[in-house]
């Protein structure tokens, strides 16, 4: 039997930044974790073609270079080097245009003056607002709610930004905003793209703040990406833990959350062994996995179990990755290439993809997200050669297929491959002779996603929908909002908390702050407790 102060189910970027926190303040830290190596969505493989690296899942990570938590972690020290593509992030039209985002706003307002005149002035209006008050919607939403010294320090700041013209700026669809503010598609699609990484509708409330805060943070600090590939930022994050005496265990599913007396003691793992959790417990799970499956239903309130039923998953994903004998060759290629594309004409067929989606359709043409990742990090791929991938949100549960009628939703091989000649199609579409270059593809659906990564439920990948009705206080459920549970010393560390989905790390820290004061607490009120019990 083993034990430790704290025990982490999962080592995603949330569990092992939880664990090196929690190490830092001298705590003895488990990590198990299912699969055979760590990292959870954040790692690398070499399995598509020989010379090539894939990132398995996630590719980008200016979250990550945004939060506190993960730079006052000083990964670098642990063997983290990150690169940047010469531009952050396009899109390519039809008619041969990029829209582009550089790291400079005079750049990215200059490149969109050039093909909408005007639209360029009204970007960098946009970038004034960031300056103001970016740091401290950061900080507000990087941090358990409600976020009181961030959020005061943004109210008084706000007329700087705007006031309340901008607030209301902020709270619009993202559809109506970019229409009034932008004449031309290239502006508005820089933001559209980005409002689509998490899964909330471009005609729907919070679309702005999504997109405004990701085009803002590329902007200043770029898409990076771990030189070598995604694994490289878990094994700094590993290699950090370990310098500190925290352990970690691979092939060690935790199957229960063993609780006592409403407190969290232990956790059983696959094949009958026991960790003994001196302190804490902090999961890195789903909250469909933590809520009625590690942790029983008899130990949870009926309120919850009611409130759990109504959690929503976002999307599914099928991403298709390519290994290619050069580089994507784009009908026009810009002047920089960028490392993100965003893959769709208009704001208006982003909308009508998430709308098909949203009734259960296959999308007819699903809007993309790829990586050119070679071009972001020449290591990823023999020299000359691009490493590619694209990926695409499906319905979590398929009625139709808005296309040609011909993927079920199984998504088994035929499914899969069918969805990936679409999606390639889209792309060829853009990138004439793409199929020519193709060595190798891969398809990773649904179920083979969430094979590699339990937490990611039918190839959902934010820890549930990312909608404001399941956001801030309503994350997961109504009333948790926060790292705690409903189980003493347990926490919730995974993106099923508040803030989300994305790479920052802040599930995690949130979780370990949460375990620490609470733990502090205890010892402070022990004496006291035992005072009372003798008398
Ligand atoms: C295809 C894809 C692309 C993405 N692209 C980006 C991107 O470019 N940038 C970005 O910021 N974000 C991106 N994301 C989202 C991001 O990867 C996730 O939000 C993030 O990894 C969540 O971290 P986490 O620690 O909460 O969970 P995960 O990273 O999902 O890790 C959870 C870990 O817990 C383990 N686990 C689960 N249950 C158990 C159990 N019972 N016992 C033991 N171990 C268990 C799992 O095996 C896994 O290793 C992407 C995600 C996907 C899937």
């Amino acid at each position: 039997m083993e034990a430790a102060d704290a025990v982490v189910i999962g080592s995603g970027p949330n569990g092992l930044v939880a664990a090196n926190l929690l190490a830092d303040h001298g705590w003895d830290v488990a990590v198990l974790e299912a699969q055979p190596e760590p990292g959870g969505a954040v790692r690398s493989d070499e399995d598509v073609h020989p010379g090539f690296v894939h990132d398995t899942f996630s590719s980008f990570y200016p979250l990550a270079a945004v939060s506190p938590t993960i730079r006052a972690l000083g990964l670098e020290r642990f063997g983290l080097e990150w690169e940047q593509a010469p531009a952050v992030l396009g899109t390519p039209f039809l008619s041969g245009d990029w829209a582009l985002m550089h790291r400079r706003a005079e750049d990215t307002a200059a490149a969109l003056d050039a093909l909408q005149p005007g639209d360029g002035e009204a970007w960098l209006e946009l970038c004034s607002g960031w300056d103001s008050i970016g740091a401290d919607v950061i900080g507000a939403l990087l941090t358990p709610f409600p976020p009181l010294r961030s959020g005061a320090r943004a109210l008084t700041r706000l007329p700087r930004a705007g006031g309340l013209g901008f607030v209301q700026m902020l709270l619009s669809p993202l559809q109506s905003m970019a229409g009034q503010r932008f004449r031309g598609r290239a502006a508005r699609m820089l933001l559209a793209g980005n409002a689509a990484h998490a899964d909330i509708p471009v005609d729907a409330t919070g679309s702005t703040v999504m997109a405004w805060v990701l085009a803002m943070i590329g902007q200043d600090l770029g898409y990076p990406v771990p030189r070598g590939g995604a694994g490289r930022l878990s094994s700094a994050l590993v290699a950090r833990l370990t310098s500190r005496g925290g352990r970690l265990l691979v092939g060690t599913r935790a199957t229960r959350v063993v609780v006592r007396a409403g407190r969290a003691v232990g956790v059983e793992v696959a094949g009958g062994g026991l960790v003994t959790a001196r302190r804490a417990v902090l999961a890195d799970v789903s909250a469909p996995s933590l809520y009625g499956r590690l942790v029983g239903e008899e130990h949870l309130p009926d309120r919850l179990l009611r409130r759990m039923r109504a959690f929503e998953w976002d999307p599914g994903t099928v991403k298709v990755d390519w290994a290619l004998s050069g580089p994507v060759p784009w009908a026009s290629s810009p002047a920089t290439a960028p490392g993100t594309v965003h893959i769709a004409e208009s704001i208006d067929e982003i909308r009508t993809s998430g709308a098909q989606i949203a009734a259960g359709a296959v999308p007819a043409a699903p809007f993309l997200l790829a990586g050119q990742m070679a071009t972001s990090d020449p290591s990823r791929a023999p020299a000359g050669c691009e490493s590619f991938w694209a990926y695409t949100h499906v319905p979590q549960h398929t009625t139709s297929d808005a296309g040609d009628g011909g993927i079920t939703g199984t998504w088994d091989h035929d499914d899969l491959q069918r969805m990936a000649d679409r999606v390639q199609a889209r792309v060829e579409a853009y990138a004439p002779g793409f199929g020519a270059r193709v060595l190798a593809r891969r398809v990773l659906g649904p179920r083979e996603l969430e094979a590699r990564d339990e937490n990611l439920v039918g190839g959902a990948l934010g820890g549930g929908t990312a909608n404001l009705h399941q956001q801030l206080v309503f994350r997961p459920v109504p009333g948790l909002g926060r790292a705690e549970t409903p189980v003493a010393r347990l926490y919730l560390a995974s993106s099923s908390a508040h803030p989300g989905g994305g790479v920052h790390g802040a599930c995690g820290s949130n979780a370990a702050r949460a375990a620490m004061a609470h733990d502090r607490l205890s010892r402070v009120t022990a004496p006291l407790r035992r005072r009372e019990h003798r008398t």
